[in-house]
């Protein structure tokens, strides 16, 4: 494994990180995402991403995840966990507010068997709840040691400059985690989200590398998706349906060509094309077996160089 610092910050965390969205908690067996943690964290792994609302229940995901690091000690890995998406039918039960994100915080401490998080993420931008009352929040639970570091996800870039600015202004920590979807589908981020990142030192960890699966191969254009697989799955293939359009599995087609003359994989391919930007701290995987978790960390070791990354180009407009 390799490590990179979370934008600049101190903290070190593995190039590839693993998360438990539409998996732990939801449709894998608690028995596989608990082998599946153990060989992530066997692999060198040492960042693992949960939110409140993973899971067939809020916090079920966390319940599995904490269980599946108990073993391990806890300075050993940066564990996450986010807030925002509704959990109940209260009107306070969602959202940015100083009230709603200190109980799920609390709530998310219970079920993950832990002290502290590592990274709170405000999950989406809350435009019912005034800026500074949750930046103020976050910081008091920073001071308290209920998190360490704080971030967010997919906030518009004009939200991130105001939160940005505003830290500064009123002396709070400062954000350090930006976690945006990042692949060869969607790279909305590189216009706007990682120049203003870079410069307020914030860091990249970004979900769906491999398009939910779909940049991995295994999805065929006019075949039934493999048994098992998550278009596969009743309760989460609405969620890959919208990355399997004609054009992307004809791209996908193209792309296994530049992997197979590399000698390595595709979803290796897409995760050292997405690992070549130095903004990027992790790419966050997504995993339902501990075989895909072995396949994908092999990435790290992967350099494209100028002509490879110029032929995937040429394949991403076509
Ligand atoms: P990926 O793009 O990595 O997709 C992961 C899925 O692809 C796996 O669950 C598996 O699905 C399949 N897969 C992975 N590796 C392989 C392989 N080598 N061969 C075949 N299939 C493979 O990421 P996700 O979309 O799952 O997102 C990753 C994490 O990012 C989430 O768990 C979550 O922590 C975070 N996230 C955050 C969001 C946010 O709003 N902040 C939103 C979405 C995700 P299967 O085997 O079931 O087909």
């Amino acid at each position: 494994m390799k490590y990179r610092r979370l934008g600049k910050s101190g903290v070190k965390v593995s190039e590839i990180a693993l998360g438990s969205w539409l998996t732990y908690g939801t449709v894998t067996e608690k028995e596989q995402a608990i082998a599946c943690v153990k060989q992530a964290y066997d692999l060198g792994i040492n960042h693992f991403d949960c939110a409140n609302v993973y899971g067939s229940v809020p916090h079920a995901a966390e319940e599995v995840l904490g269980e599946a690091l108990a073993p391990y000690p806890r300075e050993s890995y940066i564990l996450t966990t986010k807030a925002f998406w509704p959990v109940g039918d209260g009107v306070n039960d969602r959202g940015l507010s100083r009230k709603h994100i200190v109980s799920e915080v609390e709530k998310s401490l219970r079920a993950l068997g832990v002290d502290y998080v590592d990274i709170f993420y405000c999950h989406r931008y809350d435009p019912e709840t005034d800026l500074e009352e949750t930046l103020r929040a976050i910081d008091d639970l920073i001071t308290q040691g209920k998190i360490l570091y704080a971030g967010f996800s997919e906030w518009p870039a004009h939200k991130i400059a105001e939160g940005v600015r505003l830290q500064k202004e009123l002396g709070l920590h400062k954000f350090v985690a930006s976690q945006p979807v990042y692949n060869m589908f969607n790279r909305y981020i590189e216009s706007a989200v990682i120049p203003l990142c870079d410069e307020a030192g914030i860091g990249q960890v970004v979900f769906s590398p491999l398009a939910q699966g779909v940049l991995t191969g295994k999805y065929k254009r006019g075949q039934q998706a493999p048994a098992g697989s998550r278009a596969a799955t009743d309760q989460v293939k609405k969620f890959v349906e919208r990355y399997l359009t004609d054009e992307n599995l004809a791209r996908v087609e193209r792309l296994e060509g530049v992997a197979k003359e590399l000698g390595i994989t595709l979803p290796q391919l897409a995760l050292a094309w997405v690992l070549r930007l130095p903004s990027i701290s992790s790419a966050l995987i997504g995993a339902s077996r501990p075989e895909q978790i072995v396949e994908n960390v092999k990435a790290v070791d992967v350099e494209l160089d100028e002509s490879v990354l110029e032929k995937i180009e040429e394949i991403l407009k076509s």
